[in-house]
């Protein structure tokens, strides 16, 4: 079977474009390593219009929901590889599955950053986190660090700071970035003292992590007794496929697209985190956007191919 529509992704921007896509009576497929995307772990969304407050995980399976109701296909696998053949596109997914489909919307969003520090793998799980909603439970009561300085990692501090003892929010510059609302509440919350202009340069512990050393002394020490850290220092996009389908990045990776997120191969869209659309700023609502917009230009597309072969 030929889909008209391969979307790789799951998160927001994939879902609204299977919602268009279904509108526009597009035969598609949504394929997804993670129902939801990264969004589906935000602890609280207060930004998406018609929601006043809502966990992440709530809204992307509203989301679903919306494109399963209108008949979506949806599958939990990864695309690892996408070929062209003939004017179609071959996908193959990790669970060893094909599908072919005229065209593709890559919507697979982002990575979260690493820092690559020693020991930064051998402590993941055990007192390194990098996501504060999946983990925070873990620290009820404990001195917990988060690093990073923009909405991330402050809102990961504010939700910390909720069940932990004491939360410390580390950040190499000299005033948090960002979304104000959050800004104000980390620091007016008593637990959250902030650290700033100090970078975290060791991970330090035996079988866990149970300190961090820094690059300059704050209160005199370097280092600071912690139960948990949570890094919080941003997202980068996977280039994987991308890159097989040779198709331009800008210098942080992110595919290129025009204002009908068009990537620079004929047949190919990209919609959400992982392109260099919206000004970059980075939100559900941008992701959904790009996702619109990206299934009605694969729309007219098709309409016009298929018009151009009535005409022949
Ligand atoms: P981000 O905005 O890219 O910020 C990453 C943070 O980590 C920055 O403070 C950055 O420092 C710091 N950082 C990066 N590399 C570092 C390193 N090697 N060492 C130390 N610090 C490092 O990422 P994000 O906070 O994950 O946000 C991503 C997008 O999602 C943004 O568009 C954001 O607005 C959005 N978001 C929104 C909300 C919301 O509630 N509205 C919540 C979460 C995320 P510098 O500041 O020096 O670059």
């Amino acid at each position: 079977m030929t889909y008209d529509l391969i979307i790789v992704g799951s998160g927001p921007a994939g879902m609204t474009a299977s919602v268009y896509a279904s509108r526009y009576s597009l035969k598609h497929i949504v394929i997804g390593e993670l129902m939801g995307g990264l969004a589906g772990e935000s602890h609280k969304i207060c930004n998406y219009p018609s929601e006043t407050e809502i966990s992440g995980m709530e809204l992307v399976q509203k989301m679903q929901k919306h494109a399963e109701h209108l008949g979506a296909e949806i599958v939990a696998d990864k695309i690892i590889d996408i070929t062209r053949k003939n004017d179609l596109f071959i996908a193959k997914t990790q669970n060893k599955k094909e599908f072919t489909s005229k065209t593709i919307l890559l919507a697979s969003g982002t990575e979260r950053r690493k820092l690559n520090l020693k020991k930064e793998k051998e402590f993941l799980g055990k007192g390194l986190s990098y996501c504060a909603t999946c983990d925070a439970m873990f620290y009820r009561g404990k001195t917990v660090a988060v690093i990073g300085g923009s909405d991330s990692a402050t809102s990961a501090a504010v939700y910390l700071a909720k069940v932990a003892k004491k939360v410390y929010q580390i950040y190499r510059r000299a005033e948090l970035r960002g979304e104000v609302a959050w800004i104000e509440q980390a620091k007016a919350d008593p637990k959250i003292e902030i650290i700033y202009n100090t970078n975290v340069v060791e991970l330090l512990g035996k079988e866990k992590l149970n300190a961090i050393k820094l690059d300059q002394a704050y209160k005199k020490q370097t280092e600071i007794s912690v139960d948990g850290l949570f890094i919080e220092v941003g997202f980068e996009p996977n280039t994987v496929l991308a890159d097989k389908l040779n198709l331009k990045l800008d210098e942080k990776y992110h595919i290129i697209v025009g204002p009908g997120q068009t990537a620079s191969e004929d047949g190919i869209w990209a919609a959400g985190d992982i392109t260099t659309n919206s000004n970059s700023f980075k939100q559900v609502i941008t992701a959904c956007a790009e996702g619109a917009v990206a299934a009605e230009n694969i729309y007219k597309y098709l309409q016009l191919k298929i018009n151009q072969q009535h005409a022949k």
